[in-house]
């Protein structure tokens, strides 16, 4: 099937076409039908195949033959999502699907000023991506209706599900008319989150693809060995193995991001960092910034796990595991999409043993391990050591001026 025989509104054909998208992925293919007949859809299938189109691509279909006239008064189409890169990033594939039509999509984010986003609203908008806080406030202040809105999307749906956005959701769903079609996507879902979703839908709604091992295929990924003190190290290591590769690390807190991408910078190696405590500005940069290859190193928390597609990202490094086992998929499905393969390697010291355990209960299978050799190990860090000592006579500089000058010729005098 080619989406060429799809029966789609030629704008939109053109729209998929300049996307260079020839043949539907799995995802889209099952579920394109069933969004035009206007049923449910829970569609689960694995990270990186393709699933924002498989809803973007009929919602824009159905937008655009059915009247546009009055757009004004309302959004007809809403997509919640848990964070605001990905809501961008949606916009993106909607713009793109949507080029050659009148549908107009906008997203709606938090961290940002509220007034363009209101002098939007009003101009009339089509379809609209939103993550929750934003959303509410603009709803609370009387700048934004739900009352035409006959789409709703969860996409990252046991995400937007689980307990930080529940109660948003049942919020949202009240507004929302009664007579309309459901869409959850996800790469994952739990048995508690999919009776969540069959609540919240009046039809049966129909599951899509559900792999038994929610990685994606295009993933290989590893475990080793390292203690926590010595993942820098590891990290640096790595790194330098080669500095082309594009490389994504996923670090538990925000505080440990700035920590990492310190150590990193103490050696010579540039990382940018996105995480919650990031303003939007900085965040949007840095994705930028990483997307166009000027650095090839993000450091991220979990902020960043979910959505996020940024082609040619060959290796995610687990620097700390996930506290939540489902983001170990989607961290390490930030590698591998659409039809590129992808490495995954998670540093794990032994504190970690019980959240390595738990989420290979979850996968239903071992992750295999890469095994360091004691002598391999130490090896790594003599090499970095080395430079850590150097490190340190650096700051010993700063605050004994005597020592330090000392210091400074022994460097020298190494290299
Ligand atoms: P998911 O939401 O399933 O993780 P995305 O929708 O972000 O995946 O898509 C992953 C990548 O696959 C994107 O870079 C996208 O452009 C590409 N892609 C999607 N559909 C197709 C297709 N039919 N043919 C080729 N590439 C596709
Ligand atoms: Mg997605």
């Amino acid at each position: 099937m080619k989406f060429s025989n799809y029966s789609l509104t030629n704008e939109v054909k053109r729209g998929v076409d300049g996307m260079g998208f020839k043949k539907p992925t799995d995802i889209q293919f099952k579920s394109i039908p069933s969004i035009l007949k206007g049923e449910d859809v829970l569609g689960i299938a694995q990270t990186g195949t393709g699933k924002t189109a498989a809803f973007a691509i009929p919602i824009v279909h159905k937008v655009q033959i059915s009247s546009v006239k009055g757009r004004k008064d309302g959004v007809r189409c809403l997509i919640m999502v848990p964070t605001r890169e990905l809501a961008q990033q949606i916009q993106d594939v909607f713009n793109k699907v949507a080029k050659y039509t009148t549908v107009k999509t906008y997203a709606i984010i938090g961290g940002v000023d509220q007034d363009p986003q209101i002098e939007k609203l009003n101009k009339g908008v089509d379809v609209l991506i939103a993550t929750p806080g934003r959303m509410f406030d603009l709803i609370s202040q009387g700048y934004l209706s739900l009352h035409r809105i006959n789409t709703l999307v969860l996409d990252e749906a046991d995400r937007m599900l689980d307990l930080g956005f529940y109660k948003d959701i049942q919020d949202v769903l009240k507004k929302l008319p009664k007579k309309r079609q459901t869409l959850f996507f996800s790469a994952t879902i739990n048995t508690k989150i999919k009776k969540l979703a069959y609540s919240l839908v009046n039809n049966a709604i129909r599951i899509q693809i559900s792999p038994k091992d929610p990685v994606s295929k295009n993933v290989n990924h590893f475990v080793s060995s390292i203690e926590m003190d010595d993942k820098r190290f590891f990290l640096e290591n790595l790194i330098n193995k080669d500095a082309t590769k594009k490389i994504m690390v996923f670090v538990r807190t925000q505080v440990r991001v700035e920590r990492v991408a310190k150590a990193m910078e103490r050696v010579g190696i540039n990382a940018l960092i996105i995480h919650g405590g990031k303003d939007q500005k900085e965040r949007n940069q840095a994705l930028k910034k990483f997307k166009e290859g000027e650095v090839n190193l993000l450091i991220a928390t979990d902020v960043s796990a979910r959505g996020v597609d940024v082609p040619g990202i060959e290796l995610v490094v687990n620097y700390d595991l996930p506290d939540i086992a489902e983001n170990y998929v989607h961290r390490i499905g930030r590698t591998g999409r659409g039809n590129q393969k992808g490495e995954a390697l998670s540093f794990v010291s032994k504190g970690e043993m019980d959240l390595l355990l738990t989420i290979e209960q979850f996968l239903g299978k071992k992750i295999p391990q890469i095994e360091i050799s004691k002598k391999e190990y130490q090896t790594i860090l003599d090499l970095t050591n080395e430079k850590s000592l150097d490190d340190l006579l650096g700051q010993i500089e700063f605050e004994i001026e005597n020592e330090g000058k000392k210091a400074k010729k022994k460097r020298n005098k190494k290299k």
